[in-house]
C-alpha cells in the first residue's frame, strides 16, 4: 500500500524580528532587486469545496487532512490591523484568496473593514478576489455592496465532463457560469477568468473557452501548469507553454500583442485582431517574470510568504498576539520587504521543481494563488 502522506503546515517558519529602532512607514519599500511592495494577497481559509487535481489532489486533501482550527486563523480584525499597515507601505492592492475564499463566513464584513482603509496618495485602494465560482451566484450582490471592486473566477473547461474531471467534485460548468453572470450583473467587473492548462489533461479545452468568451465582457487568461506545493505530482511534460496556447488560437482566430496594463503586470495581453476582445497568457514557467514581482502573500494563520514557491513564512501573527505596536509591525514588516531577494521561477530547474527538492514547498490552498 502506498505510504500516507500528511501535510504539516510549516511548524518551523521563523519569526519575524521586530528591529531596534522602529520605523514609520514612508510608501515606499524597495527590497533586494529593487522591486516595491504594491500588492498583498491574503488567504482568508486553507478550506475548499473543490479538489482541484492540480492543487487539491483528493488523495492528500481527504478526510483526515488536518485544516488549521479556527483560532489559528487570523481574525478580521488583525486581517484589517496588517493591512492598514500594508497600505501605509505603499500597498495599493488587496486580493482575497484561499483556498476558497467565498467559504469564510462574514467575508462581507472584511471586506467593508478593508474598503475604508485609508490610502496615502487618496487614491482608492484596488480591492479584488479570486474565486472558483461555486457561491458566486448568491454572493455577488452582497459583495459589492460590501465594496468588492472585480473578481477573477477560476475556469478550467467548459465540457462539463472535462471540467468535473478537473474540480473532481462533480460541479458543473453551467453553475460557474451563472456565477460570472451574478458578479457581471452586480457591477464586479472587469472580470478575469483563469484557466489552468493542464498539458494532455484539459487542453482540448482552449478553443472551446477563446470561442466561448471572445466578444464577452470577460479577459480568459490562460495559466500554466506550476510546480507550487508537494502533493500535485507536477510533471514538466505537463505544461503546455502559453506560446503554444497563442499559437492554437491565432490559428483559427487571429491575435496581435498589446502592451501590459502596467510594469509587473503578470499575464502577457493579445486582442483578437478583428476587434473582438482580448486573452492573456501567464507564463509563470517559460517566461518567468519575477523581474517585476511585487506581491506579498498572508497565509491563513498569519505568516508572510515572500514568493509562491517559498518553503517557509514569516510569523507575523506571533507578533500581532504578543501585543507588539504598529510601528513595531511596521519596521519588522519593511525589514523583511528590504531583504527579499526571491526569483525562483527565473531559476528553476527540473533538479528544484521535484516534489522532494530539498524542504517542502508550501500548498496554493494554504498561501493562496
Ligand atoms: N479557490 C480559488 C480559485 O480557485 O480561484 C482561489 C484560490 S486558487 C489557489 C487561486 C488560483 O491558483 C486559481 O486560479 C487556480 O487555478 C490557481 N492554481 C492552483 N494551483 C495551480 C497550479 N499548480 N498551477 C497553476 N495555477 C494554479
Ligand atoms: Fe480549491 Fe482553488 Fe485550489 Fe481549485 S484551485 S482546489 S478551487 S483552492
Ligand atoms: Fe514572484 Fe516568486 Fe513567482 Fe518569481 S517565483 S514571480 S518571485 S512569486
Amino acid at each position: 500500500m502506498a505510504e500516507k502522506i500528511i501535510l504539516i503546515n510549516d511548524l518551523r517558519a521563523p519569526s519575524l524580528t521586530v528591529p531596534a529602532r522602529p520605523e514609520a512607514p514612508t510608501g515606499l519599500l524597495m527590497d533586494a532587486l529593487g522591486r516595491p511592495l504594491h500588492d498583498l494577497r491574503i488567504s482568508v481559509t486553507d478550506r475548499c469545496n473543490f479538489r482541484c487535481v492540480y492543487c487539491m489532489p483528493k488523495e492528500v486533501f481527504d478526510k483526515d487532512y488536518a485544516y488549521l482550527p479556527h483560532s489559528a486563523l487570523l481574525s478580521f480584525e488583525e486581517i484589517e490591523r496588517v493591512a492598514r499597515i500594508f497600505v501605509a507601505h505603499g500597498v495599493e492592492k488587496l486580493r482575497l484568496t484561499g483556498g476558497e475564499p467565498l467559504l469564510r463566513k462574514d467575508l462581507e464584513r472584511l471586506i467593508a473593514m478593508l474598503r475604508a482603509i485609508p490610502t496615502p496618495s487618496g487614491r482608492p485602494l484596488d480591492l479584488t478576489l479570486t474565486t472558483n465560482g461555486s457561491l458566486l451566484a448568491r454572493k455577488a450582490r452582497a459583495l459589492k455592496d460590501a465594496g468588492l471592486d472585480r473578481v477573477t473566477v477560476s475556469l478550467d473547461a467548459l465540457d462539463d465532463a472535462m471540467f468535473k474531471r478537473m474540480n473532481d467534485v462533480d460541479f458543473s460548468v453551467s453553475d460557474v457560469l451563472d456565477g460570472i453572470d451574478a458578479a457581471h450583473a452586480a457591477g464586479l467587473g472587469p472580470i478575469k477568468i483563469n484557466m489552468v492548462v493542464k498539458g494532455g489533461t484539459n487542453d482540448g479545452e482552449i478553443l472551446p473557452m477563446a470561442r466561448h468568451f471572445k466578444d464577452s465582457p470577460y479577459i480568459l487568461r490562460f495559466i500554466e501548469y506550476m510546480d507550487v506545493g508537494a502533493s500535485n505530482g507536477w510533471n514538466m511534460d505537463e505544461v503546455l507553454p502559453s506560446a503554444e496556447v497563442v499559437r492554437r488560437i491565432s490559428a483559427e482566430m487571429p491575435l496581435v500583442p498589446i502592451d501590459p496594463n502596467y510594469t509587473g503586470e503578470t499575464a502577457a495581453r493579445w486582442r483578437y485582431a478583428d476587434g473582438a476582445g482580448e486573452i492573456g497568457v501567464i507564463s509563470s514557467v517559460t517566461q518567468a517574470f519575477c523581474r517585476d514581482c511585487t506581491r506579498l502573500r498572508l497565509s491563513t494563520e498569519g505568516k508572510l510568504y515572500t514568493c509562491l514557491f517559498a518553503t517557509r513564512g514569516h510569523d507575523l501573527r506571533a507578533l500581532l498576539r504578543e501585543g507588539r505596536s504598529d510601528l513595531e509591525l511596521s519596521g519588522a514588516i519593511a525589514q523583511l520587504w528590504r531583504v527579499r531577494a526571491d526569483r525562483y521561477s527565473e531559476t528553476r530547474t527540473a533538479a528544484t521543481a521535484r516534489p522532494d527538492a530539498g524542504e517542502r514547498k508550501v500548498e496554493m490552498s494554504y498561501i493562496g494563488g
